[in-house]
């Protein structure tokens, strides 16, 4: 089962175009300044099985939705879910494309099974000392967005270009 603590039907914030967010429930890091502490707990949100939540995103998405984003808490705090869930989206949209927001670092996560259904990751915990509103899809100056295909061929993490 997965644990979620909400679903967005529309955000341009969380990547590029317009995209559905998906909030899991559940964070390990208590990030000073966290921007969502309410999912941080792994106790609270709703269950959900990955076919269950798979249909219910689907049904949100619109033609001119670029894709889905994942983010939370920590979507790879729960990553066999998550790789569930995201097969089964595939299964219904092929080609969906798909951001994931993690505290952890890319090589932290890098062997997760799930990653090869991940576009691109913004990766690594929010230090509010780096803190920068300017910075695109991304809270503080550490965090990274990488291209996870071009990464995973590569066998280190490749910066995804905007
Ligand atoms: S990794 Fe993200 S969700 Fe987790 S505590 Fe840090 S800012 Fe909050």
């Amino acid at each position: 089962m997965l644990r979620v603590a909400g679903i967005l039907n529309e955000s341009i914030v969380d990547g590029p175009g317009i995209r559905a967010v998906v909030f899991f429930q559940g964070c390990p890091r208590h990030c000073e300044g966290c921007h969502n502490p309410s999912t941080l707990p792994f106790e609270g949100g709703t269950e959900y099985t990955p076919e269950d939540l798979a249909k219910d995103v689907i049904k949100r998405l619109t033609p001119l939705h670029r894709g889905i984003t994942l983010s939370g808490g920590d979507p790879l705090a729960q990553a066999d879910g998550v790789l569930e869930f995201l097969q089964a989206m595939k299964k219904l949209k092929p080609g969906l494309n798909v951001w994931c927001y993690t505290g952890y670092v890319y090589n932290e996560v890098k062997n997760l099974p799930v990653l090869k259904e991940i576009n691109v990751l913004v990766d690594g915990p929010f230090i509010l000392a780096q803190r920068d509103l300017d910075f695109p899809y991304r809270g503080s100056r550490n965090q990274r967005l990488i291209d996870v295909p071009a990464s995973l061929e590569k066998g280190e993490a490749v910066d995804f270009e905007l």
